[in-house]
C-alpha cells in the first residue's frame, strides 16, 4: 500500500501573563496566552508535525527553527500553509486529519467551528475531512493544572493521481 501516509504529532506550550492566546488561528479571549517563538499555536503546531511525519520529513523545529528570527511571533498558519505546499510538492494532498487538544480552561467549544474552517482552507479540504476535538485532562498534570496547554494530531495523506 503506497497510496496513502499517516502521521502523527504532538506539542506542549506553557501558559504565560502577557501572552494571546491562539489556537487553530483563532484568538481567544483570556487570561494567559502560550509561550513560545512565533504565536506558539500548538494546535497547529502538532498538525504541521503530523503532515511531516506523515512523509519522513522530520519535525518543525527542523523546517521552522526557532532560532530564526523571521519566525519571531509569526502566525502558525503561514507555518502550516508552508508545510500543505510542502505535501503538495511532494505528490501528496490531505486526506483528513484529526486533533485534540487538552486545555483546563477556556472553554473551547464556541470556537472550534472557526478553527476548522482555517485549517479547512489551509489545507484545502472539505470541513468535514478537519477534526477538532478539546479535552481536559481532570485537574491532573501540565494541562489539568494550567501550566500548559497540549495537542494530539494525526493526518492522513492521500497520493495525488497521474
Ligand atoms: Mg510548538
Amino acid at each position: 500500500m503506497q497510496d496513502i501516509r499517516i502521521g502523527h504529532g504532538y506539542d506542549v506550550h506553557r501558559l504565560e501573563e502577557g501572552r494571546r492566546l491562539v489556537l487553530g488561528g483563532v484568538s481567544i479571549p483570556f487570561e494567559r496566552g502560550l509561550l513560545g517563538h512565533s504565536d506558539a499555536d500548538v494546535l497547529i503546531h502538532a498538525l504541521i508535525d503530523a503532515l511531516l511525519g506523515a512523509l519522513a520529513l522530520g519535525d518543525i523545529g527542523a523546517h521552522f527553527p526557532d532560532t530564526d528570527g523571521r519566525y519571531a511571533g509569526i502566525d502558525s498558519r503561514k507555518l502550516l500553509r508552508q508545510a500543505v505546499a510542502l505535501v503538495h510538492g511532494k505528490g501528496w494532498s490531505v486526506g483528513n486529519v484529526d486533533v485534540t487538544v487538552c486545555a483546563e480552561a477556556p472553554r473551547l467549544s464556541p470556537y472550534i467551528g472557526q478553527m476548522r474552517r482555517h485549517l479547512a482552507d489551509d489545507f484545502g479540504v472539505s470541513l468535514d475531512a478537519v477534526s477538532v476535538k478539546a479535552t481536559t485532562e481532570e485537574g491532573l498534570g501540565v494541562t489539568g493544572q494550567g501550566a500548559g496547554i497540549a495537542a494530539t494530531a494525526v493526518a492522513l495523506l492521500v497520493r495525488v493521481g497521474e
